[in-house]
């Protein structure tokens, strides 16, 4: 490392909002003159941008900066950053525990890291706000894809599920103003992005803190009309919120893809009232019902959470019931495990590690089957595929992504990044599809196209970020 070059790296954990963020912390360093170094030995400024969510959150962070820390004893000028929502839930214990760090800062505040890092010239700065200071859309952005963007719609949330520390960390629920989401779309379009997400803790109650109504699908039909704009993803809606204006707009808006997260959580309606998410199983099959009358080929994936306290065997059957129902393209599946902060971690009944161990491998080994039926139906299908680049484990070929989100693998014909392809699907995988491109020549930025399915036994009919 050149002491005289100002050089940052970001180490991101946790979900997309936190990489929305720390595309904003690289896009405040880089105006400041900052360039990305390959790694934290090359780096300057080492920022380690902090999850809470998942167990063992603090152990890593500690062991990553014990590591870090051993390179700032060769390189004094070395700075350490710690931001993100385990900074805003542990504070000051940070600085307590790891005194070498030389700026902490919370969820509310990126704004302030150019300000706290002079400050750290002169001794360890240290920053945690209550309430968000500058949206973080609003601040300069380094983002990783050309051709997708992450752009946030809301920040925080107003629920209590009994067993997440978002609340705790992000804050209760605020709304961008749709012309400024709109706007930024707009000049992100113009940059070259075609695709966006859109992120919030809980996307359908959008806008109610600013007009006492749910705005979602309104901001939805206002995307479709931005020229040049070529798919709009969301994550993700808690199915309490997700309503039939919602649904239309997803159906009747061509750049909306046919793909829904829509987070679960147990199928008991006791365990869902324990964990305070404000809908019963049959409130919750409702809206994949309606969602597939109004878009049939739409994938719906999921999140579950195993060995919630005082899970039953009778309460664990009806998430498994509720699978093999909806038949989900496919689910995130968790281990219940307590997080501090949160209802659920004082509730006394908490589970037996085995008990919950033999019911996730009984919950994974029934998705598995499922999801490899759900991706069979595609073989022979022609789709189209936003490519997103070459195969991770094989340079010969190219990964995309078809509008339902399945990961496709074709033959590299050097297709460009960022570029539409259309692909005949050959063979079907558990976890991806494979195929081949069809149209050769000239990149395609194609419309809105139902798949092409072909004739098959019938499927059965039917909260990341987070909810
Ligand atoms: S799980 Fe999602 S909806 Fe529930 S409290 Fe956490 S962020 Fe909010």
């Amino acid at each position: 490392m050149k002491t005289e070059e100002r050089t940052y790296f970001i180490r991101t954990f946790g979900c997309q909002m936190n990489e929305h963020d720390s595309e904003r912390l690289a896009g405040m360093l880089e105006a400041e003159g900052y360039m990305p170094a390959s790694g934290a030995e090359d780096a300057t400024v080492v920022l380690f941008n902090t999850c809470c969510i998942r167990e063992n959150a603090d152990t890593r962070l500690y062991g990553n900066l014990g590591h870090v820390k051993s390179i700032k004893d060769r390189q004094p000028g070395k700075k350490i950053v710690v931001a993100g929502c385990l900074a805003q839930k542990d504070r000051s214990l940070i600085q307590e525990k790891a005194p070498y760090v030389d700026v902490v800062l919370g969820t509310h505040n990126l704004s302030s890291l150019p300000r706290l890092l002079r400050e750290a010239d002169e001794a360890p700065s240290f920053e945690i706000l209550e309430q968000t200071e500058t949206f973080p859309s609003a601040l300069p952005t380094k983002r990783n894809s050309p051709w997708h963007a992450w752009v946030s719609i809301s920040i925080g949330c107003n629920n209590s599920c009994t067993f997440c520390i978002v609340p705790a960390v992000r804050g209760r629920e605020e709304s961008r103003r749709m012309g400024d989401i709109v706007h930024e779309v707009e000049s992100l379009v113009s940059d070259g992005v075609v695709e966006v997400t859109l992120l919030g803790q809980n996307v359908n109650s959008y806008g109610r803190d600013l007009d006492g109504t749910p705005m979602f699908s309104k901001l939805l039909y206002a995307l479709n009309d931005v020229a040049g704009l070529k798919r709009v993803r969301f994550t993700s809606p808690h199915p309490k919120d997700f309503r039939a204006d919602s649904v239309r707009a997803m159906a009747e808006c061509e750049v909306v893809c046919e793909h829904i997260h829509l987070p679960v959580q147990s199928g008991s309606d006791r365990l869902l009232k324990r964990m305070k998410r404000a809908y019963t199983q049959e409130r919750y099959l409702e809206k994949v019902r309606m969602v597939r009358r109004a878009i049939p080929e739409v994938a719906i994936t999921t999140d579950i959470i195993v060995g919630f306290p005082g899970e039953t065997e009778a309460d664990f059957e009806q998430t498994l019931a509720v699978v093999a129902e909806v038949r989900f393209d496919g689910a995130y599946t968790f281990q219940y495990s307590p997080r501090p902060m949160t209802a659920a971690a004082g509730m006394a009944d908490h589970l037996p590690k085995e008990v919950v161990q033999e019911r996730y491998d009984r919950l994974l080994e029934l998705q598995e089957e499922i999801g490899v039926e759900r991706n069979a139906r595609h073989l022979g299908a022609t789709e189209e595929l936003l490519v997103e680049g070459s195969s991770r484990k094989d340079p010969e070929r190219l990964t995309g992504r078809t509008r339902t989100n399945k990961l496709v693998h074709f033959p590299n014909d050097g297709s460009a990044e960022g570029t539409f392809r259309s692909v005949k699907i050959t063979a079907t995988r558990p976890h991806y599809l494979e195929g081949e491109v069809t149209v050769q020549g000239a990149a395609t930025a194609a419309p809105r196209s139902r798949l092409s399915l072909p004739l098959m036994a019938a499927a059965s009919s039917g909260c990341s970020t987070c909810s």
